[in-house]
């Protein structure tokens, strides 16, 4: 197998020993990325790298398990629902949090539709739903039409949201003159159609991905963009500002900065909190009022937690953006902190 170190001889018990993802690119990010002058850091996006192999980490670092309330549907916040409708993505990103499931057949995927939607139905603090994966735009038009045929006459849903890194990854799939009808589906059924990309980077951000988000928005598709900060890839202020501003120009609101998880064989993405503030900083810095519309959150286990700040008197100081309590959301909270922590769980209390 080729790794980023060079060509090694691996056996399928130790790919699986080690859970390596499958190695896929699409042509297309193969060649954006290669033309795009940033080759060295993209490629650790979809590259294998040994370091997969000596990650410390664990496979559910956000608890998805503990909230799966059933197969393929996750209740973990009060408002929303989320759909895990396939564990195939365009291309498979080195440092996804979902490795124990993309690329595999797995038994967390969403089936019995009408189970989730009477679910759904019976729980009216759910306001949204959040179709993910794996990538549903790997899913053909007909079959995500027929996901919303079960969601779409729950009145108490005010927004459909699709969470995707095809836009990056093979950005014609948006193309297809369905997807216009589908989302138009959703706003005749009175909710908001949303699509959440997923770039990374500034030079992921094509033309065609630009034709693509222009003509859904025209439609009436509102677009936000969540980014994962990672070492060697986009650990750079500049760039992120970069990438953030032209967002922005698109008419995606830059959303979610997410702090590197402790993924087994991907935290070698991680950066430390100290380094990832000073970036935030760094990017808050570069932007203008409106297109400043991010949060630097860590996805932990215990809820969505926006990372403000590193004291002169050495703690870190946090609050949370989501919680199943909703008593906890907004309150700020600090820890100690250690020098190299990346996580919540890194620092002393
Ligand atoms: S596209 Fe999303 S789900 Fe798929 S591998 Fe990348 S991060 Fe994971």
């Amino acid at each position: 197998m080729n790794f980023i170190e060079g060509p090694r001889a691996v056996t399928p018990g130790e790919l699986r020993a080690a859970s390596i993802t499958r190695h896929h690119v699409t042509e297309f990010y193969r060649e954006q990325i290669t033309n795009s002058g940033y080759l060295n850091q993209l490629k650790y996006i979809v590259e294998p790298s040994l370091e997969e192999f000596k990650s410390p980490g664990n496979l559910d670092t956000s608890g998805e398990h503990d909230n799966t309330v059933l197969p393929g549907l996750q209740h973990k916040y009060a408002r929303t629902a989320m759909l895990l409708v396939t564990d195939r993505c365009a291309s498979y990103c080195r440092y996804c949090f979902r490795k124990r499931l993309v690329s595999k057949d797995s038994d967390e995927v969403a089936t019995d539709f009408a189970r989730i939607a009477q679910y759904i139905e019976d729980h009216a603090e759910i306001t949204n739903v959040l179709i993910s994966g794996g990538d549903p735009f790997v899913l053909s038009t007909s079959r995500l039409d027929k996901i919303l045929d079960y969601l779409l006459p729950i009145p108490h849903l005010t927004s459909i949201r699709f969470g995707t890194k095809i836009v990056a990854y093979e950005p014609k799939r948006l193309e297809d003159p369905a997807l216009v009808s589908l989302f138009q589906r959703i706003h005749e059924a009175g909710k908001a159609a949303v699509v959440v990309t997923h770039f990374d980077h500034i030079g992921e951000i094509s033309v065609d991905a630009e034709c693509s988000v222009r003509a859904l928005r025209a439609v009436g598709v509102q677009f936000l963009n969540q980014s994962v900060l990672l070492a060697k890839v986009n650990d750079d202020a500049e760039i992120l500002a970069a990438t953030f501003a032209k967002c922005h120009q698109m008419g995606i609101r830059p959303y979610y900065l997410f702090q590197g998880r402790p993924v087994k064989g991907a935290s070698h993405f991680q950066v430390s909190l100290r380094r990832g503030l000073e970036i935030a900083r760094g990017i808050n810095q570069r932007l203008s009022g409106i297109q400043k519309t991010f949060k630097y959150i860590m996805s932990h286990y215990t809820g969505k937690i926006e990372i403000l700040d590193l004291g002169a008197d050495g703690r870190v100081y946090m609050r949370y953006h989501q919680n199943k309590a909703p008593e906890k959301i907004g309150r700020i909270f600090s820890r100690w902190y250690l020098e190299g922590a990346c996580w919540l769980d890194d620092l002393p209390q």
